[in-house]
This record gives structure tokens, sequence and C-alpha cells, in this order.
């Protein structure tokens, strides 16, 4: 093996640059040469293929985004897509991928490995939401976003004694909701796999004025990307009560930023691993960490298991927040 290639696919993750250096740099440093391959599997088609040198990944490792800029490219999914990156690969003498993304990435991952292209797939989304890793990459960042904003709409809530219902991303996982709401306090958190009860979300917000707290967060999970479960729930909740209340989504906001401390330690971590077990001769592996330990898992067992957010922080929350 002498030349990696490098890509980013799906949505755009905080750290993905700090996983890019790890992975080029790491790679330099083995002896190998490292290619970037921008816009994801389109680029890869298209031949959008450059060489890194060890400086040009000078000033990246706090750098919101990705350097290698990302793309959804469904064409990949067919054989024929997937043939005519190969013809790319070859004309490059690339031998092994590291493909930084989230589980459709990882499918393309997949299919260069049995093609004959060892790739390695490193969990690049805000979402949280990849199995056999507690955390990926970006996760943190946004979250941290999303506290710090929260912290701010508080400022404003006291103020004028309203409440906030804050929609934060994460799509059908309710990572950054959770943790986000236990980190600022919220008087309540709405996400998939919670039931909860308006009624009692009313009331406590009512009882919580009558002991001299006239303001109120409520943290609510998109559920899915483009909803609108905050305005939706103000609406159900004003059915309860005579509430000032606005709704925030926060949106893309949390998809940018520079990385957090933790994010870039995590990515620079699963960018080298993702360069051992290429020189190891493994291909269609997913890097997470566990433990706080960063491991390998076969990616056809990520596509069989399923991301469990932790849930105990959605009873926490209630026991710190529910008088
Ligand atoms: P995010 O979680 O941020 O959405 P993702 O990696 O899941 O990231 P997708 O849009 O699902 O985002 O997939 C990214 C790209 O991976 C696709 O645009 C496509 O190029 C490739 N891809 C997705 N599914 C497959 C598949 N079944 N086979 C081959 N390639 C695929």
């Amino acid at each position: 093996m002498k030349r990696i290639g490098i890509l980013t696919s799906g949505g755009d993750a905080p750290a993905m640059n700090a996983a890019i250096r790890a992975v080029a740099r790491k790679a330099i440093s083995a002896g190998l040469e490292a290619y970037g391959i921008n816009y994801g599997f389109a680029g890869l088609v298209a031949g959008d293929i450059h060489k890194f040198a060890a400086a040009d990944l000078d000033d990246s490792i706090d750098e919101g985004g990705t350097l290698l800029y990302s793309a959804r490219y469904p064409e990949f999914a067919q054989v024929e897509g997937q043939l005519k990156g190969i013809e790319q690969l070859k004309k490059f003498g690339i031998d092994a991928l590291v493909v930084i993304g989230g589980d459709g990435s990882y499918h393309g991952a997949l299919r260069l490995t049995e093609h004959g292209y060892n790739t390695i797939g490193l969990p690049g989304t805000i979402d949280n939401d990849i199995p056999y890793t507690d955390f990926t990459i970006g996760f943190d960042t946004a979250l941290n976003t999303a506290v710090e904003a929260i912290d701010k709409i508080r400022d404003t809530a006291k103020s004028h004694q309203r409440v906030f219902a804050v929609q934060v991303m994460g799509r059908k996982a309710a990572d950054i909701a959770l943790w986000a709401g236990v980190a600022t306090g919220a008087d309540a958190i709405v996400a998939p796999g919670h039931d909860y009860d308006i009624k009692e979300i009313a009331e406590k917000l009512k009882r919580n004025r009558v002991d001299g707290k006239d303001y109120g967060i409520i943290v609510i999970a998109e559920g899915d990307a483009n909803s609108d479960a905050a305005p939706e729930f103000l609406e159900k909740l004003k059915e309860y009560g005579d509430f000032d209340a606005r709704a925030v989504v926060l949106g893309h906001v949390q998809r940018g930023g520079r990385p957090t401390a933790r994010d870039r330690v995590l990515a620079s971590k699963m960018g080298a691993y993702a360069v051992d077990l290429l020189l190891q001769g493994k291909g269609g592996l997913a890097v997470g960490i566990l433990d706080n330990k960063v491991q390998a898992h076969d990616i056809t067992d990520l596509f069989n298991a399923k991301h469990q957010p932790d849930s105990s922080l959605y009873e926490l929350n209630q026991d710190l927040s529910f008088k």
C-alpha cells in the first residue's frame, strides 16, 4: 500500500478537518502518500483528487466545516457509479481509503472494500447516531453550540418572563436534545423515544410561576430534519395555559464553528487509528470509541445495530427539573 485517499461525505460536522489532518499526517509519517478527494463520492467519480503535502494541513485542526467539501451523490449506490470511482482510484494509484461521514457514507465505504479497495469509515456527524461508538466526530461541538445558544435564550426568557421551546438538531437521534437539556437545566426535554405529557409540562410551568420562576426552557429534538417540532409543541402547550411562548429553531448554526478540544482529540485519535488499520491490511471497518477506547467493528455489524442514546439523561433531567 502506497497511497491513501480521504473523503468526507454526507452532512458536514465540526472536526472533520482534524480527522482529515490526522489521516493525512499519519499516512505521510508512515511513508505513504495521502490524497484528498473533494466532494465525497461525487468528487471520487469526477476525479477531483489532489495529493496532500504535510503543510497543506497546517491551520486546519481548529477549522469548522470540511476542507474537502461534502456532497450527497446517490448514484454511488449503483454499481455503475462505483466502477467509475474505481477507475479514478486506478488512475491516481490510490490503494485504500478513509471515508468520514454517516451511515450512508459507510455503505459507500463497504462497496469500495468489496471492490478490493480497503476502506475504513470514521463517524463524522453531529447527530451522534452511529452504533458502536459512544461519540461521533462533531457531536461535542454541536452540543456546546446548542448549550451556548440556550444559555443566551435563557437571558431573554428571564427578562420577559417567557417560555422558549428550543429545537435542536440530531434528527431521529435524541442525543443533542438529551445532553443539552441536562446541561442547561431545561424544564423539560421532548425527544423521540420518550413519551411526554404536555398537560404535565404545562402544569409544571404554571407551578414554577407560583414558586417565583416565571420563565421556562423546553428543549425539543427535531425528530426529522426540517421539522417544525418546536412550533408544533407550542401550539399544543397553549391549549393548556396562557403562556407567552416563543419557538426557536437553532438550525444549521449547530453544524458550524471551531471544534471543541474534545472533538479535535477524538478526530485525531480516530484518524490515526484508521491508518493503522489500513497498514494492517484491514478494510470494511468502522472506527468508534467505546469506554474511552478507540476500536473498530465490521461495517456490516453497524447496519444490523441501532444507536442507543443515553436515555438515563432523560430521567436525570426529570429528577433534577421537575419539582
Ligand atoms: P449524514 O448522517 O450526515 O446524513 P450520511 O453519510 O448518512 O451522513 P447520506 O446522504 O446518507 O449521508 O450518504 C452520503 C453519501 O454516501 C451518498 O450521497 C452516497 O454518495 C453514499 N451512499 C449512500 N448510500 C449508499 C449505498 N447504499 N451504497 C453506496 N454509496 C452510498
